[in-house]
């Protein structure tokens, strides 16, 4: 029994210059801090089983000897439990590309647009080869951050390897403007599930928010997602608070006939993580009220609510502690939570966002 991380033990995510085991670690709240880093300056080159666990040792160890590498301390990911010895990869996420064909406001990714890219280095390769050498669980979760990752030049390789031959659950941020046919196919036929931002009801504010005017392509392509119960189950619509533009309750009920209208039932609401930095995490009652009232909106009328946070996974943020807004919000708001199998799913792009969990009323 010692302290360490499933995801130390078990997991990969693949950086366009690096091999870590995460992408939990290099969160803005804590400067300089990288992720375990298994191989630098990283170019999609494959290795054998040996070879990468040797690497992964340089942590594992580290916490076998009741220790904590510096890159996990204050990870909310550590926990006291027996570690099995064996050697396998269960929890991948890929975040190498990051092109993307919307500009939204709050994208971490926007202060480089020109420079954003899908020209990286091939990732099916090394994936196969960890298949081929017994390395991949067949119950891996396989998360995809970056750009947008339908236009990412292996999407449908690696959903057809993992998603629909290999039934692995699948974890895909998607802002809907172009539709996969392959992405449908591993939401219906497969554990795929999407998150899609719509921050909206109307075509004028997606395109102030998303700038770019693609609202009735991203309700195209939604329908077509929605086509089925088990692919509209597989949807989470979300709303993010942007302060100033889509702070009302009026845009949200626009956003809610949309839903209703696609038969989507799981909704996610967020507050804009630029102005909480911004802020100092100070988030004004009037944007908590909000929230608020618009979770009680959905769940009157049988909507299924998240609230996801990235603040919780850092139990250095001092508003993690202290009475701070997640709080204050924790102790205002009850969202209903829909799905215990689903603990870490990635909010848009954004390394080291937690969803925080609520439980019965
Ligand atoms: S930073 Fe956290 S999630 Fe990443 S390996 Fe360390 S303890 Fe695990
Ligand atoms: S938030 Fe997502 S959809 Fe929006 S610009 Fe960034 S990567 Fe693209």
């Amino acid at each position: 029994m010692y302290k360490s991380c499933h995801i130390v033990q078990h997991g990969l995510c693949f950086f366009d210059i690096m091999l870590a085991s995460c992408c939990f670690s290099p969160v803005d709240q804590i400067e300089g801090q990288v992720p375990p880093v298994l191989y630098p300056d990283y170019k999609g080159q494959v290795m054998s089983k040996e070879e990468l666990f040797e690497r992964m040792k340089k942590y594992t160890s580290v916490f076998k000897n009741g220790g904590c590498p510096k890159e996990c301390e204050t990870c909310y990911h550590i926990e006291e439990k027996d570690w099995s010895e064996e050697q396998y990869i269960d929890y991948i996420t890929i975040t190498h590309f990051s092109k993307c064909n919307a500009d939204c406001i709050y994208c971490s990714n926007n202060t480089m647009v020109d420079s954003r890219t899908n020209d990286t280095y091939e990732i099916m390769p090394v994936l196969k080869s960890f298949k081929e050498q017994g390395i991949i669980k067949k119950s891996c979760e396989l998360h995809i951050g970056g750009g947008e990752f339908t236009i990412y030049k292996e999407c449908d390789e690696l959903l057809e390897l993992f998603a629909v031959s290999d039934f692995a659950r699948v974890f895909v941020p998607t802002n809907a403007i172009k539709y996969s046919d392959m992405l449908f196919r591993a939401m219906n036929e497969a554990t795929t599930y999407i998150i899609v931002s719509l921050d909206c009801g109307s075509r004028k504010l997606y395109k102030k928010i998303k700038r770019v005017d693609a609202f009735n392509q991203v309700m195209k392509s939604l329908e077509k997602y929605a086509a089925t119960q088990k692919s509209k189950d597989a949807i989470r619509l979300k709303y993010v608070i942007i302060p100033t533009i889509n702070d009302n309750i009026n845009e949200f009920k626009k956003f809610l006939k949309i839903a209703k209208h696609l038969g989507v039932k799981n909704l996610v609401i967020d507050i804009d993580a630029r102005y909480s930095r911004m802020t100092n995490f100070n988030i004004d009652e009037y944007f908590i009220d909000l929230a608020d009232r618009m979770n009680k909106l959905a769940l009157k009328q049988k909507f299924i609510t998240e609230f996801f946070s990235f603040l919780l996974q850092n139990k250095n943020n001092k508003e993690a502690n202290g009475m701070n807004w997640l709080k204050r919000i924790y102790k205002k708001i009850y969202f209903r939570y829909f799905d215990k199998e689903i603990c870490d799913l990635y909010m848009h792009h954004c390394y080291g966002m937690n969803r925080t969990l609520y439980g019965e009323e």
